[in-house]
Parts: structure tokens; C-alpha cells; sequence
């Protein structure tokens, strides 16, 4: 029989075969602590390993770890705890529940960061309930691959990094805090995997592909043969990365693009220069406003965007301003319920009911700006017409200055946009396409629904066309035009964005490699006629086809071109 292949989502790359752990959650048992001394105790132990992973270079996770001491200590859960023991729960049961309470209400706020926080509630609870019951935390022997529905933060930073080879999750995504450790413990990890518990049974043995959000249980030869071309077409791929940091972005021709990074935190700057990044095309800044129960202040976030600024000299750094709403809320925001949220109250729309969020915003950026060497250029999101711009401008203009070396830009992703970019183009000084939302919007497909997968697309011939009409439009504006959607960090659609004239492009530093090495395969001349005949293609598939094809032996997926290599050099 052959080994049973499962599918999940790729969430950090790398390939590994070894024994499967099965992390087990805190067993039942006689309580024999009481609860202050044990969510104490937790506390302590959490900020201890903060403090070792700290010493360790590990930031990232000392972070998660410390706000994690501070849930233990949290009055909020206490309470909740001492309801349940009222109600008649035993102690550490009571834990577990008031645990399980506060994540499920996390879980359901369906948005993907505040879900990855409810695993962290319900990881600090399990610490506390084992604490009371006197039971171990589970630890590893010998060098295996994590297995669990979920994986609590604080037990992966405990896990010995020596011994932990990958990482397998039923439950979770690639925002999960389960996947951003392994990616900073540079593991391997595939999460969502449907049926792996039950698959991975008593199996000795599996193997994962994070790249390619694969499980194989109790892989035989041909399996593990697969994988070991998979690892080798990993490490060729990181390799030719690396030779290719100091690379510009630019065709055969010598074509240049810009080349941005897209973060998501100020952390992540630093990242973004070793990776060769020219400038940030996006810092996604409503994460810095999650995870916690009021806006950061005002100095705060000026600390926050000039130590972006600061890692950036002389470049250009996009702060964008909050695009909360849609998938994305904030608990001290107050939002009325909307039956279609995409097409409600976000973003800039806010600043109806939430003015001072953003005009606060704003003043963090000019107050950054000022002591900046970097470029600072602010973008809104969801503008949709001139009388956007003029809620912009009021709020830029409430905010005070100085404004002199700021440039001011807008987000192209609502269709209304594209096809008024020159007018728009006009009003303000750089244009960013947004092709996840414009996609959504053109093709009437919200991007959150699976089912819908197919149909979101931005090689589909209308979105070609509504990039075309903006690039043209901020052309005759004199201005220049990004894009910062997932479709500039896709090999294929960033060799149709260079032939539809973009000047930047804006990613994922992960994706730098493999967008340098399409680009590079192609002359201008090539990339535009790929993108002028994607533009009449029939459908996204064959627009897709059309521009893949120009690319020649350069259009395979990496990993597919990889894992061929790893194949023909064994034959
Ligand atoms: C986009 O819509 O393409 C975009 C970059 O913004 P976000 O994904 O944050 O909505
Ligand atoms: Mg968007």
C-alpha cells in the first residue's frame, strides 16, 4: 500500500522526514495548586523563556511569549475563572473553560490574526491547568515532527529546536503563531491539514513539504524519495536566492523595476533590507493595532513607523493608512453590524464614524517623518473617487504638518479607481494597484471564500485590462504606479505587471528570487507583448498560459522547476 498523501497549507518551507510527536493537551487529573499560585507561576515561567529566546536572537517569539504572561495575569481570565468555579467547575477544569471561552471569542471575530491570538489564550489556560493538576509539559526525545490539532506557542518555543524537524497542524494558518515560530526557528510547517490526526494514527513515520503544504505519512521509497528532491530543490532554491539579493529587479535588457517589500510589522524591516529590498511598497499597518484592547498612542506608533523609516535611508517607505473593516476589526472600534462587510464601512470610509483614529495616524506619520532620512510617503486605502481624495486631504490638513516631504498617495483596488486614474492620478502624487481587492471587487468574488478560489485570479483578462487603464492613467498624470497585491510576488504576474509598464513592485521578500529570475528571463519587448496578447485572452487560465509561455523554461513554478532539476540529475 502506498503512503497516504495529505494536503494543507504551505506555512513554512523546508522538507523533513522523521518520527511524528503528537502533542497531547493537559491529561485530567486532581488539582493540587490553587489557582493564584499556578497562573503566578505560569506567568513567571513564560516570562523566563521570553527572557532565554530573547538572549537567543529569537524577538519574535519572546514577544508572543511576554504578552502570553501577561494573558496569565489577566483580571479579565481570573474572573471568568472564578465564575466557572461558582457555577460548580473544579479549579483547573474552570481554567480550561474560561480558556476555551475567551478563544472561541477571539476565533469568531473571523479574522485571521485575532483567530492565531485565540490559540495563545488557550495555550496560556492549558499552562495554568497543568500547573494545578502537577503534570509535566510534554517535551521531545528524540528529532521528530510535531503533530496537533493546534500547537501552542509556548510549547513550541520550549521544544528543544535541536530535536524539532517540522511541524504538522490540523488546525491553524499560515498567520498562525505556530507557523511564524517555525519560520523563525526556520522549520519546515504545514498547517489546515484536514484529517491528520486521524491519519497520522499510530504512524511511526511521516514527512512534510512546507513549501508545498504536503504530509506524507509513513512515506515508502518513492515517497521519500520525492521529498528528498523536494529538500534538495529547497536548498537550491535558497541558494540561487541568496546569489541573487544584490541583483536589481530588471528584464533581460536591463529594464529596471523597483523592487518593495510588503510587512506587516516594524520587525519585519529589517528582514526586508538583508533580502535586498529598494524601499517598503506597503507596511500593512492595521496589524499594529491588533491583538490589543486600545490604539497604540500616538508616540508610540511615530517610534513604530521611524524605526521603519530609519532602516531605510534615502528610500521610499509606504505607510498605509488603517484598512480596518472588512475581514479585519478591531475590538475598540466600534463598527455597526454589516450584512456585506467588503462592501461597507472600511478603511478610509472610517473616518466617519472613527475620525480620530486616522487623523491620529496621520500626525504619528508626520511626527516620524520629520527626524526621518527616508522618503516617507503615506497611501490610502479604498479610495474610490475625487470625493475620497477630498476625505483624505481633510484629514491630512487635520492632522497638521509638516506635509512638505511627504508624499501623499492612494491605493488602486476599488474598479471605480482604475477607470478614473487619470482624474485621480492628478490629485495626488503615486499610485499603488491593489490587485487582491480589485480582483474581489472587478470579479464580484470575495477573497475569503475557498469556494471561490478559482475566480480570483488577477491574470483574468478584466483585471489585466483595469491595471492597464490605472498604469496609463497615473502615466498621463506623471506619476508613478506600484503594485503591492499578492499578484507582484507571482512570477507569472509580475512579468505581466513589468509589460503593463508598472515601475514597481512591490512583495513578500520571500518572493524576491523567484520574481527576479521570471523578470530576468524576459526582454521588454517580450513582457510587453505577453501582457498586450493576456490582455485578449480568452480567460485568466489563458492569460496565464500566454505570459507563462513567454517565460520559457523560466515559467515552471520554482519548486517544480527545482524538483525536475533534483529528478534529471538522478537519471
Ligand atoms: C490589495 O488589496 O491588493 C492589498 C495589497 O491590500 P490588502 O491585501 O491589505 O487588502
Ligand atoms: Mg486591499
Amino acid at each position: 500500500m502506498g503512503a497516504t498523501s495529505l494536503r494543507g497549507l504551505a506555512a513554512a518551507p523546508g522538507v523533513a522526514v522523521a518520527r511524528a510527536w503528537r502533542y497531547e493537551p493537559p491529561r485530567d487529573g486532581d488539582d493540587r495548586l490553587g489557582l493564584d499560585e499556578a497562573s503566578a507561576g505560569a506567568a513567571a515561567a513564560l516570562e523566563a523563556l521570553a527572557e532565554r529566546l530573547r538572549g537567543a536572537g529569537r524577538e519574535d517569539e519572546a514577544g508572543i511569549l511576554d504578552a502570553q504572561a501577561m494573558m496569565a495575569r489577566d483580571p479579565e481570565l481570573i474572573a471568568a475563572v472564578r465564575r466557572h468555579i461558582d457555577d460548580g467547575a473544579g479549579g483547573s477544569e474552570a481554567v480550561l473553560a474560561a480558556g476555551e471561552e475567551q478563544a472561541a471569542l477571539l476565533a469568531g471575530l473571523g479574522d485571521e490574526v485575532l483567530s492565531g491570538r485565540a490559540a495563545d489564550v488557550r495555550d496560556v489556560a492549558e499552562r495554568i491547568a497543568r500547573a494545578m493538576r502537577g503534570q509535566e509539559l510534554p517535551r521531545l526525545e528524540e528529532r521528530s515532527i510535531a503533530v496537533a490539532d493546534d500547537l501552542p506557542p509556548s510549547i513550541t518555543a520550549e521544544l528543544d529546536p535541536a530535536l524539532l524537524a517540522g511541524i504538522a497542524l490540523e488546525a491553524g494558518s499560515p498567520t498562525a503563531h505556530a507557523a511564524i515560530l517555525s519560520r523563525a526557528l526556520g522549520i519546515p510547517a504545514v498547517v489546515g491539514v484536514r484529517g491528520l490526526l486521524a491519519a497520522v494514527g499510530e504512524a511511526s513515520e511521516i514527512g512534510i513539504d512546507g513549501g508545498a503544504g504536503e504530509v506524507v505519512v509513513d512515506p515508502d521509497s518513492a515517497a521519500r524519495q520525492r521529498l528528498e528532491f523536494a529538500a534538495a530543490a529547497e536548498r537550491d532554491r535558497r541558494l540561487a536566492d541568496q546569489g541573487l539579493r544584490a541583483a536589481p529587479l530588471a528584464t533581460r535588457d536591463g529594464h529596471r523595476v523597483m523592487l518593495g517589500a510588503n510587512i506587516g510589522n516594524p520587525e519585519e524591516a529589517a528582514a526586508a533590507v538583508r533580502e535586498g529590498a529598494e524601499g517598503v511598497g506597503l507596511f500593512r499597518t492595521e496589524f499594529m493595532f491588533m491583538g490589543r484592547s486600545s490604539a497604540p498612542s500616538i508616540e508610540a506608533q511615530a517610534t513604530s513607523y521611524a524605526s521603519v523609516l530609519d532602516a531605510f535611508p534615502g528610500r521610499p517607505v509606504v505607510i498605509r493608512l488603517l484598512d480596518i473593516g472588512g475581514d479585519k476589526v478591531l475590538p475598540y472600534v466600534h463598527q455597526e453590524r454589516e450584512e456585506n462587510p467588503f462592501l461597507g464601512v472600511r478603511a478610509l470610509r472610517l473616518a466617519a464614524t472613527n475620525r480620530e483614529l486616522l487623523v491620529g495616524q496621520l500626525r504619528a506619520i508626520a511626527l516620524a517623518a520629520e527626524g526621518s532620512v527616508a522618503e516617507t510617503w503615506v497611501m490610502a486605502p479604498m479610495v474610490a473617487d475625487l470625493d475620497d481624495i477630498a476625505l483624505l486631504d481633510g484629514l491630512v490638513a487635520d492632522a497638521g504638518g509638516p506635509w512638505s516631504r511627504v508624499r501623499i498617495g492612494i491605493m488602486v483596488e476599488i474598479p471605480s479607481a482604475a477607470l478614473l486614474a487619470e482624474r485621480l492620478g492628478a490629485a495626488v502624487d503615486f499610485f499603488s494597484i491593489g490587485t487582491n481587492d480589485l480582483t474581489q471587487y472587478l470579479l464580484a468574488a470575495d477573497r475569503t471564500n475557498a469556494a471561490l478560489a478559482a475566480r480570483q485570479d488577477p491574470m483574468h483578462p478584466a483585471v489585466l485590462r483595469a491595471i492597464s487603464a490605472a498604469v496609463e492613467g497615473g502615466r498621463a498624470a506623471g506619476i508613478p504606479v506600484a503594485v503591492c497585491g499578492e499578484m507582484a510576488g507571482d512570477p507569472v504576474g509580475a512579468v505581466a505587471l513589468v509589460g503593463l509598464g508598472v515601475d514597481e513592485l512591490s512583495m513578500d521578500p520571500a518572493a524576491f528570487g523567484a520574481v527576479k529570475r521570471a523578470v530576468g528571463a524576459v526582454t521588454l519587448d517580450q513582457a510587453r507583448a505577453a501582457a498586450t496578447a493576456a490582455c485578449q485572452a480568452a480567460s485568466a487560465v489563458d492569460a496565464r498560459e500566454t505570459v507563462a509561455r513567454s517565460l520559457g523554461d523560466a515559467a515552471e513554478h520554482d519548486h517544480a522547476y527545482w524538483y525536475d532539476r533534483g529528478r534529471k540529475a538522478l537519471e
